[in-house]
């Protein structure tokens, strides 16, 4: 099994930020052309998720329609201010499992890896794995 931990660096409260290259370059690092990729987000308020490449409109209505299904303010409990994304970073969930063969990920051809910030800007954290 092959571990790297790289950053994500978030510029917006609410971003997908699209991980294919940085992906891609992690498999081919790592050596192994065919088997299983698992990537994490070890974050609370950070996601992870696979959707539409070819029409941007598509992650711009995503994070639109979530954010009303979720508002940033809201009747929350918690202190922080930042329930929203707790409760998207939940609903997106923090890992993706795809499988590699040829050396690239077996993804549709309108697919990509996004990661997801629900609480940015910042530099976050995402964990790949290949084995
Ligand atoms: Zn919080």
């Amino acid at each position: 099994m092959f571990v790297e931990e790289v950053p994500v660096r978030t510029r917006s409260r609410v971003e997908f930020v699209n991980i294919d290259g940085l992906v891609r370059d992690f498999i081919k690092k790592s050596g192994i052309n065919e088997g299983f990729l698992t990537l994490f987000v070890p974050h609370t308020t950070a996601a992870i998720t696979i959707n539409e490449n070819a029409d941007p409109s598509v992650v711009r209505d995503i994070i639109r329609t979530t954010s009303k299904l979720v508002p940033y303010k809201g009747d929350y409990d918690h202190f922080e201010g930042n329930s929203d994304a707790h409760i998207k970073a939940s609903l997106f969930g923090h890992s993706e499992t795809v499988i590699v063969s040829g050396g690239k990920p077996l993804l549709g051809t309108w697919q990509s890896l996004y990661f997801c910030e629900f609480d940015g800007p910042r530099t976050r954290r995402l964990i790949l794995s290949i084995s």
